[in-house]
């Protein structure tokens, strides 16, 4: 695909390397902000599955504006997690670990100094396969281990905002998570695209039950998973808001827009923000520049799919 030809059709993609972000999702972050306030009175952030970077930069664009500091004058702590490096930002402390490991959400709290988060956020995403209920499933599990760090990091009264799949089983996610957070919201912002089951989890007011200790153990692990979690019926089935949010003159994700969006400018290419610094499929691309892969190898070599919103 030529470069023109993406920056034509996906306008998100163009405009995030326009206003500096590393990735098209910085726009869904600051679509549910719109929807939410997220950032209102948060001093410390936590960013999981964060590279290559844009709701980190999001975060530190809009907590810590110009300085160090919030406007309240206290000191403001992101931390970033993820399994890959991810190249610097302002004011964000870097972790390069997996979010399923308790020794994870240990770092976190020695980097706030044992004062807990205001706000987890996680957009944390596997590798798609593109067989759904793999993708699904693997999705699910990477929400739960969200919000297992996040029962480790977040204060009572606190948000953790994550990606979701809306697949058959969600309403088993949203029974878990409405046990931890006095409201459940699943938003949609007009930058993600129609076509995607992908959405967002926005959890407020997280109060765990009592008694209530930490852990790293996965609902969806522990137990047997042969149950139709739709079936279920009464108090059990938890049904959440849902909302589009994103003012509507937003952008449609899902459109093609002409290169020419201002009659009479000029269009001009833009390269990317932040390219990944050292990407899992480096060595593919080298390989395939090289003529060096064989043509039966050519679809499998290339490794997993790759989200399809980083702006490079
Ligand atoms: N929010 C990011 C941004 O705006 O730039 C994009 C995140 S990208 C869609 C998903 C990320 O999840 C990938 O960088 C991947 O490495 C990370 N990830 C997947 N599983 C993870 C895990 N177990 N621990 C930490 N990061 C993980």
């Amino acid at each position: 695909m030529g470069r023109s030809s993406k920056d034509k059709r996906d306008i998100y993609y163009r405009l995030a390397k326009e206003e500096g972000w590393r990735a098209r999702s910085a726009f869904k972050l600051l679509q549910l902000d719109e929807e939410f306030s997220l950032f209102t009175g948060v001093n410390r952030a936590v960013d999981l599955c964060a590279a290559p970077g844009s709701w980190s930069q999001v975060l530190s664009r809009k907590l810590r504006g110009h300085g160090e500091k919030c406007e309240g004058g206290e000191e403001v702590k992101i931390v970033a997690v993820d399994l890959q490096a991810m190249a610097p930002l302002p004011g964000v402390t870097q972790i390069q670990g997996d979010i399923t490991k308790v020794s994870t959400a240990e770092e976190i709290v020695r980097h706030f100094e044992g004062q807990p988060a205001d706000l987890v956020v996680c957009d944390g995403a596997p590798d798609v396969t593109g067989l759904h209920d793999v993708d699904e499933y693997i999705q699910a599990q990477l929400l739960l281990a969200a919000l297992n760090i996040t029962t480790h990091v977040l204060k009572p009264g606190g948000t953790f905002v994550a990606k979701i799949f809306r697949g058959k089983d969600v309403t088993l996610l949203y029974s878990q998570l409405k046990i931890f957070f006095g409201g459940v919201t699943c938003a949609k912002p007009r930058s993600s695209r129609n076509s995607s089951i992908e959405a967002f989890v926005v959890c407020q007011n997280y109060h765990p039950p009592e008694g209530y200790v930490p852990n790293m153990s996965n609902p969806l692990l522990d137990h047997s998973y042969d149950v139709d979690f739709n079936q279920l019926e009464g108090p059990n089935r938890i049904i959440v808001p849902f909302l589009a949010c994103g003012d509507l003159s937003a952008f449609d994700s899902d459109r093609t827009y002409p290169l020419q969006l201002d009659a009479g400018k000029e269009y001009q290419y833009t390269p990317p923000t932040q390219p990944p610094i050292s990407p899992p499929y480096q060595q593919a691309c080298h390989l395939r520049k090289n003529n060096l892969l064989s043509k039966e190898d050519s679809p499998s070599s290339l490794g997993p799919r790759q989200s399809g919103d980083q702006a490079q």
